[in-house]
């Protein structure tokens, strides 16, 4: 029996809207899940298998110590790394608090801002490990990421307009 590929998602800071495209992709989602084996989609299912993957993709920013950490593991096993959504290529929503002082933030927001651990900046997936396609859109476009799928799990390079992707 052919070994089928392993396929990985992940959420970092974030809304779950990217993932909630790839579940909306309904029929598509399952002749998608009949062709590869699902390794980790918490959005969907609490089973996880251990790595290397085959393809991981990746939505939200990286906005915490740990995040930073997490996702230099998960660069470390997957074969193909993509990002997915505006907070993944590029922040998110979440990077407004780039532009101002984080800690003063915490302080005015938290009762508690001891408890808080947060990076001062939300950062994309790229600015921690190198990124093999980033795939744009708040929410991405579930057909686009359906073909990013696809694509790579098949070895060719997925046919999107230039707008959509980044690849540099
Ligand atoms: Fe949600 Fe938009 Fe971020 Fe996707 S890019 S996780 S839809 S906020």
């Amino acid at each position: 029996m052919t070994r089928r590929p392993k396929l990985a998602v992940w959420k970092f800071s974030s809304c779950d809207g990217c993932q909630l495209q790839l579940l909306d992709l309904e029929d598509d989602l399952l002749a998608l899940a009949d062709a590869v084996q699902v390794a980790v989609f918490l959005e969907a299912t609490r089973a996880t298998a251990p790595g290397p993957y085959d393809l991981s993709l990746v939505e939200g920013s990286i906005t915490t110590a740990a995040d930073a950490a997490r996702i230099r593991t998960i660069r470390r096993q997957s074969r193909v790394l993509v990002a997915i959504g505006a907070c993944a290529t590029a922040g998110g929503i979440q990077a407004l608090k780039n532009l101002a002082d984080a800690a003063e933030w915490v302080r005015a927001v938290y009762p508690r801002p001891e408890h808080i651990a947060t990076l001062a900046t939300s950062t994309a997936i790229a600015d921690h490990v190198p990124v093999d396609l980033e795939l744009r859109g708040c929410p991405v476009d579930r057909h686009q990421l359906l073909e990013v799928v696809s694509a790579l799990l098949a070895g060719r390079r997925p046919a999107l307009p230039r707008t959509a992707v980044c690849t540099e």
